[in-house]
């Protein structure tokens, strides 16, 4: 809290002065500290979670929620960054997806958005799917949700396929200079997976693309009073 409040303060007083009357220059100037602040924010909320992971202080929520509305605004989030470059993102939602289940909907769309902007940082070209499925096995007030996003990117080659996923770690040390990051996306992603009660995996083949998936049991709730 002490970190994201003043962090805020700084973003947020830079869209204000983003709207008002500024040089071509200044405007460049402040988009640069605009785009920066975010990446920084990402960085700290990123290990802040990895924290209260490792302090065993991360609780779930377990609220109704819209599961192919969350998916569908999560997907549209990343159109923009997928198009800048040249990727078809697609969205596949299961016909007998149920309507709402029970579970926390922040953790899984922050799972679900650490794959899919991998998956957009790591391909250069074709396509990126993202794939939620109901396997079949419902048992009672309960559904089993396949995920997966799926890209044609740089993928990981099979000694690295198990190290991505703990903390700090990228798959060689090129691709912080190339893309970015801070190797704990897939940490906490996989982390959020098994309190929810799943395994967060990948299947890869280098040079051709990756596919992240997991699977989850849902509650399905009795009333229709989702959020
Ligand atoms: P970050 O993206 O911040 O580096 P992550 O924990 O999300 O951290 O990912 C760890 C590493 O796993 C990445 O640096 C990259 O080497 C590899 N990786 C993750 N997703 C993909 C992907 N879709 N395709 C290829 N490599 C990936």
């Amino acid at each position: 809290h002490e970190i994201r409040t003043p962090m805020n303060g700084i973003l947020g007083m830079t869209e204000v002065l983003l709207e008002s009357p500024l040089s071509a220059e200044q405007r460049d100037h402040l988009q640069i500290v605009k785009a920066s602040g975010d990446a920084l924010l990402t960085i700290i909320n990123d290990i802040l979670d990895f924290s209260k992971i490792e302090a065993g202080r991360l609780e779930l929520e377990h609220i109704a929620f819209n599961l192919p509305g969350l998916m569908q605004s999560l997907v549209a989030r990343q159109q923009q960054a997928a198009k800048a470059k040249g990727l078809a993102l697609q969205l596949c939602l299961g016909e007998e997806l149920p309507p709402a289940v029970i579970g926390d909907p922040i953790r899984l769309g922050q799972i679900v958005t650490n794959l899919l902007s991998n998956a957009i940082k790591f391909a250069a070209h074709g396509n990126v799917t993202v794939v939620v499925r109901n396997d079949g096995t419902n048992q009672g007030n309960q559904a089993r949700l396949n995920f997966s996003v799926t890209d044609t990117g740089i993928g990981i080659t099979p000694e690295k396929r198990q190290s991505i996923f703990d903390a700090f770690v990228q798959s060689d040390s090129s691709v912080t200079r190339r893309f970015g990051g801070t190797g704990l996306g897939l940490a906490i992603s996989r982390e959020l997976v098994a309190r929810m009660g799943g395994t967060l995996d990948v299947d890869s083949e280098p040079n051709h693309g990756s596919c992240f998936h997991f699977a989850v049991d849902f509650p399905i709730p009795a009333s229709s009073n989702i959020v």
